[in-house]
């Protein structure tokens, strides 16, 4: 985590960091992420009660509801926990006028340039912004966009630089920091340096040692945060024609060896994963036989022949990049990480049980 934060600030001199830390910091755990983002500018998510859980944590520092608030009762607690929030609709400026909280708030407002999920259109941040800026308990406005296709630098529907002139257009002469970029837009930031100088960056998916696309992890020069591993429970001698698992999916063409990998859907191991998927056992990759059931997993031991019960076995992570089991599985890296399940252990570095959250 420390070294991908590096990373992504090497990518953006000059700008403060927002650690994206929601859905437990991706799966990781928000006090694992917590002391690998450290050195982080502030941290940015969309829960609320895990916002005041960084406080509980002892975080300091900025904290973002990416989203705003879910409800205007959230508000007050907001206002206790200097937590900021995104500002992307109407209804939400007149909550906030007419909310009495104890203390200000600091708020990002949200301009859609493209994207439509939320936010302003640009003809209306004028208008929002000078309606926020009349209320008095409104600290600092920083103002936000979020990019739909940084991963491709020329995409056909809308191109990075096409979002950006209409944010350029929509913000002009509103004084405040600017905060554009997510983990793509990180790695365009060579191209999009002044653009977006001096601003907030808000890298995500980078952080944990996944990808948004466009390059491998080893390309962007990130490393996994998190390794998903498990053991092998069973071993199966099966002849040509034996099938394997739930709609014997897999046919042995010849004799093979499969293990049951301790690991299924239950664990957040996708059940789409066909046929085929990357997976290390002993450190040697092999493949995913027949379907993925709740709590197990079977794989080909054709290729580590010494293989028994108890070899480690490693889904994704350190040896096996996550995008690549994405990939096979017809997902991305993002959808893996959030789906661990809770009942998976998180360990520390030092092997130590972590806090789950
Ligand atoms: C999740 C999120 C990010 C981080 O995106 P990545 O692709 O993971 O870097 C940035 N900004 C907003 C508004 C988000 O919701």
């Amino acid at each position: 985590m420390q070294h991908n934060l590096a990373r992504a600030r090497a990518n953006a001199p000059g700008t403060r960091a927002w650690a994206v830390v929601k859905a437990n910091a991706y799966g990781h755990g928000l006090e694992q992420a917590l002391r690998g983002f450290a050195a982080a500018d502030g941290m940015a998510l969309v829960e609320v009660d895990y916002a005041v859980r960084l406080r509980e944590l002892g975080w300091t520092g900025p904290v973002l509801l990416l989203e705003g608030w879910f409800d205007p009762a959230d508000l007050d607690t907001m206002a206790q926990h200097r937590i900021g929030g995104a500002v992307h609709c109407f209804e939400q400026i007149a909550q906030l006028a007419a909310a009495r909280p104890e203390r200000a708030f600091d708020v990002h407002l949200k301009m859609n340039t493209g994207m439509n999920r939320l936010g302003f259109r640009p003809d209306q941040f004028h208008d929002a912004w000078q309606r926020l800026r009349a209320i008095p308990h409104v600290g600092e406005i920083t103002l936000m966009t979020h990019f739909a296709n940084a991963d491709e630098s020329h995409h056909p529907c809308l191109p990075v630089a096409e979002q950006i002139r209409r944010f350029e257009q929509g913000a002009a002469g509103l004084p405040g920091p600017r905060s554009l970029a997510n983990s793509a837009g990180v790695f365009q930031m060579p191209k999009l340096a002044d653009a977006l100088a001096s601003q907030w960056i808000r890298p995500g998916i980078m952080l944990y040692g996944g990808t948004p696309g466009g390059a491998t992890a080893q390309e962007y020069g990130l490393l996994p945060a998190m390794t998903l591993e498990s053991r092998l429970i069973g071993v199966q001698d099966i002849g040509a024609g034996e099938f394997v698992g739930y709609g014997s999916r897999f046919e042995a063409g010849g004799a093979m060896r499969i293990g049951a990998v301790a690991c299924g859907y239950a664990d957040g191991y996708p059940r789409h994963a066909p046929t085929g998927t990357p997976v290390l056992v002993d450190g040697v990759r092999t493949r995913t036989v027949g379907r993925v059931s709740m709590d197990m997993l079977m794989v080909d031991l054709t290729p580590v022949p010494q293989a028994g019960i108890g070899s480690r076995v490693v889904l994704w992570g350190q040896g096996l990049p996550v995008d690549e089991v994405a990939t096979a599985a017809g997902t991305i890296g993002y959808e893996l990480m959030c789906a661990v399940a809770p009942r998976v252990r998180l360990l520390a570095d030092d092997g130590a049980v972590a806090p789950s959250i």
